[in-house]
């Protein structure tokens, strides 16, 4: 690499969307097109525990992409700061806590092209972690669209259920249990059940915040 190129920055691509919008389709068509250009490429995903380990990133409709589970966040750093690396892509972006942002920012720094994918609403419809961070920083931003399971529309939030009836507020991310199923829906379709009116006014609230 010439003294040239390695002063060239990098950037960063986030797709985000509901559940069902084809977020890793996108991350994997964009990964590939740069495996064909003949770049090096290190695939990321999120891990729930801290075991390093080979697994694949598998969309809705069946893609695979062979990744790197990554529990701790560093392993993104000491992995994608190899001068060999060109494009670093990162699947369910949205559960790394807030060292995610320094390291893409450091990544982006030392040229290399970071292209993540990840839900920026819960199901509440409350921006998550640190995506709001990440589509600001954001070089591009694609904010894909599902089709609302019930009326048809394009939709752009995920609809949770427990025990086929809308989640509540305040309902912990799991539950033990309950049978759980997420669907794509429209903002008129979007159901939120409050437990007490407090609930709500905490939530408008929240959302009087963030404007
Ligand atoms: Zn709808």
């Amino acid at each position: 690499m010439s003294a040239e190129n390695s002063s060239k920055k990098g950037s960063l691509e986030v797709i985000c969307g509901p559940m069902f919008s084809g977020k890793s389709e996108e991350l994997i068509r964009r990964l590939r097109r740069a495996q064909i250009a003949k770049q090096n490429v290190l695939t990321c995903k999120h891990s729930l525990d801290n075991r390093y380990m080979i697994e694949c990133i598998i969309s809705h409709d069946g893609k695979k992409l062979e990744a790197e589970a990554i529990g701790d966040v560093h392993d993104i750093f000491r992995l994608g700061k190899d001068s060999k690396i060109e494009v670093i892509g990162i699947d369910e972006v949205q559960w790394f806590d807030a060292t995610i942002v320094s390291i893409i920012s450091q990544l982006i720094e030392m040229g290399k092209r970071l292209i993540v994918a990840g839900y920026e609403l819960d199901f509440r419809g409350r921006p998550v972690g640190q995506m709001p961070v990440l589509l600001s920083i954001a070089d591009k931003v694609t904010k894909l669209q599902a089709i609302c399971t019930l009326c048809g529309k394009d939709a752009t939030l995920t609809q949770r259920l427990v025990n086929d009836k809308p989640a509540k507020f305040n309902d912990p991310d799991i539950v033990v249990g309950g049978s759980e199923q997420y669907q794509a829906r429209c903002r008129n379709c979007h159901h939120v059940e409050y437990e007490v009116e407090k609930d709500r006014y905490t939530f408008k609230e929240f959302k009087l915040k963030q404007i």
